[in-house]
């Protein structure tokens, strides 16, 4: 992965200066309320890790039978809370009943064409009961896998407590994939049920699902005998006798009595494919103990959770987000989780707005992509809403280009709220690099400094340290509660991925993340993009993320995208595919204007040899830049690889032909 070839550090060429304090008032209420008490955990956690994650282990979650031992390490593989009986759905739902809790409003779920539910913790839990014994009654046991593939209702998060309260590992795949990717994702699982709907809503269009289901196992995945549909969208759907089942009629005479199965800390509780950006998509593994207490604690702290606060997270349940953020952080420490089904769509491109107002959230998180998105739509749509309910956000799933950042401070946090910038992955099962809010001084771009218990490092392919300010692999030295175990029934790829390609640090293996980073004099980390997509000109190395935001901060662009193209001289050329905001349009004098702005903003070696506007760029399903087709698309060579992660793969075609 890393060559050996390859100059030892990737430069890092921007420079940005801002900072941003807490706000006093805030950091008065907050959890962590200074950095010097960031600091002191800090301090506390790496000296004795195990300490401090017992500790926290023992106030926050309920566990039927204590651990014998914290941590046992055994590189690469970690055991947390050995001999540790908890359950998941125990910790979200059963332990709030007898407080008032009961009746707080657990989920509150608004459907794109404007219907709403709302579930308290006591009506939740019934649902779950009564799911779980559904389950039982299908003849699922503890350890079989169920397939999730469901719109953003609230069945989705009942299915998945469900699940995790009678110990059946669930495989949640994102409603938007096609019949064939969720055919390999539940063969791969080998899932027993799967759990489905009609169809969902999705930008002003039904999809449907069921179909797709049909499709799946018509070609495949044997390995399921039961199907449940939840009806939602009401169109025909073809149910086969004695395989498929509504919800409705099974949960309706449904006992809602169903003891929480006591799960051993280490028994899975998921599998999660990961977004597939960079290849073909991996089975990781996340077991239960560790998963419950880190999600707890990350949501706790990061996201300043009050009784009196409605949280909403804009991601699907189909992400890793959507399980750590929507269901299982909020739920476990008792907040009001809102669930959305819609998307900025022709009807409504506003919406996020509208459901902010409606419901007057405090704590929003979302992706860079959808807040690009509203930067190129312009102000108008949230100036026309009241917003004023906001007191923090949050941003997760690719970097955030410093001009974006300053965006969604000024529009959507009215200069007054923090940002937290979480930098994570699927692998890490929570959130790694972020501030605290009430703690951290902000810079934009910036994920600023790992969580408590985190220990992670900038080194170079040899696994030595960098000097401040040199790029290099981000790598994590200490394994944390809730880090994958494995990639499922891939011991080999699970080693060859994190654990082999940097070679030991100190004399301990590191867990590499795949993304490069610098690290600044202030122990600020800086995510510069994948490792994957540095690009080696004039022997500079350079990663993504800084031409792209040198790029994002001509007032003309809305978004930009930069790779490498082989060149005689340079090694490789810099070719930008850059979307304009809807007020501009493309034109040569702009195409020059914008390489100018780049050498202004960076310095003469990062001017693009060549930039090529588009109308939209490849996303992965989650929303993320597919740099690996762009690539090719500016060597002018064929597109090969798997496509099914991107959402549309004409737009591929159409960057061709253009190029
Ligand atoms: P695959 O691993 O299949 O290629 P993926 O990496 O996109 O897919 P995820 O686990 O959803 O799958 O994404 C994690 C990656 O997203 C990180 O490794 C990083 O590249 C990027 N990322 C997430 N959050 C941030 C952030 N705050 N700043 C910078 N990058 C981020
Ligand atoms: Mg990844």
């Amino acid at each position: 992965m890393v060559a050996s070839s390859e100059k030892n550090n990737i430069e890092s060429v921007l420079q940005e200066e801002r900072v941003f304090q807490p706000p006093t008032e805030f950091s008065n209420n907050a959890h962590i309320k200074s950095i010097q008490d960031y600091e002191q955990l800090y301090e506390k956690a790496k000296n004795d890790p195990e300490s401090f994650w017992a500790e926290l282990a023992e106030q926050e979650l309920h566990w039927f039978k204590k651990w014998d031992k914290v941590l046992d390490w055994n590189p690469p593989n970690a055991k947390w809370f050995v001999n540790g009986k908890i359950n998941m759905s125990y910790n979200c739902l059963d332990r709030h009943l007898s407080t008032w809790r009961r009746n707080k409003a657990a989920i509150i779920w608004e459907g794109e064409p404007g219907d709403s539910r709302t579930l308290t913790y006591g009506e939740l839990h019934r649902e779950v009961c009564q799911f779980a014994n559904v389950l039982k009654d299908m003849g699922v046991q503890k350890g079989d896998r169920i397939g999730i593939y469901m719109p953003m209702v609230p069945e989705a998060a009942i299915a998945m407590l469900a699940c995790t309260r009678i110990g059946a590992p669930h495989s949640v795949v994102f409603g938007g994939f096609s019949a064939e990717a969720l055919r390999d994702r539940l063969e791969d699982a080998e899932a027993k049920v799967v759990i489905t709907a009609d169809g969902g809503f999705r930008k002003d269009k039904i999809v449907p699902l069921k179909p797709e289901v049909d499709q799946a196992l018509e070609n495949g995945a044997s390995s399921v005998q039961k199907v449940i549909v939840v009806q939602r969208t009401k169109q025909d759907v073809t149910m086969r006798e004695g395989r498929d089942y509504w919800w409705h009629d099974l949960q309706k005479d449904a006992s809602p009595k169903c003891d929480a199965e006591v799960m051993d800390s280490e028994d899975p509780l998921f599998i999660l494919y990961t977004s597939g950006s960079t290849g073909k998509p991996k089975g990781v593994v996340h077991t239960t103990g560790g998963y419950n207490l880190y999600t707890h604690m990350t949501t706790k702290w990061i996201f300043d959770l009050k009784d009196t606060d409605v949280y909403w997270c804009t991601a699907d349940v189909g992400w890793i987000t959507g399980h750590s953020y929507i269901v299982y952080g909020p739920l476990s420490n008792g907040a009001t989780s809102l669930m959305y089904e819609g998307v900025p769509r022709p009807s409504n491109p506003g919406c996020f707005w509208d459901v902010v107002e409606k419901y007057g959230v405090n704590v929003f998180y979302t992706a860079p992509t959808a807040i690009r998105a509203f930067m190129k739509m312009g102000e108008e749509l949230p100036n026309a809403r009241d917003l004023s309910s906001l007191r923090l956000l949050g941003t997760v799933g690719e970097p955030i280009n410093p001009e974006a950042w300053m965006w969604y401070h000024r529009v959507i946090g009215g200069e007054k709220c923090p940002i937290v910038d979480t930098w994570w992955q699927t692998e890490t099962g929570g959130i790694m690099i972020t501030p605290l809010p009430g703690a951290t001084p902000t810079k934009p771009g910036s994920a600023t400094r790992p969580f408590p218990g985190i220990i992670a490092d900038v080194v170079d392919k040899d696994g030595n340290a960098v000097p401040d300010n040199a790029g290099g692999y981000l790598v994590i030295k200490h394994p944390w509660p809730s880090m994958l175990r494995t990639v499922y029934k891939n011991p080999e790829r699970f080693q060859k991925t994190y654990w082999d390609p940097i070679p030991q640090v100190e004399g301990k293996p590191v867990y590499f993340a795949g993304d490069s980073a610098r690290r600044d004099e202030n122990g600020y980390f800086w995510i510069m993009g994948r490792t994957d997509d540095v690009m080696n000109v004039s022997g500079h190395r350079l990663g993504s993320m800084e031409l792209e935001s040198a790029l994002v901060s001509h007032p003309a662009v809305a978004e930009a995208s930069v790779v490498g193209v082989p060149h005689e001289v340079k090694g490789e050329d810099i070719y930008a595919f850059v979307t304009l905001k809807d007020n501009y349009s493309p034109s040569d004098e702009l195409n020059k204007e914008l390489k100018q702005h780049v050498v202004t903003k960076i310095s003469a070696i990062a001017r693009p040899g060549t930039i090529q506007f588009a109308e939209a760029l490849p996303k992965t399903r989650s929303g993320k830049i597919v740099r690996r087709f762009l690539r090719q698309i500016a060597a002018g060579q064929d597109i090969v690889g798997d496509k099914s992660t991107v959402v549309d793969p004409s737009v591929l075609d159409k960057l061709r032909e253009k190029g």
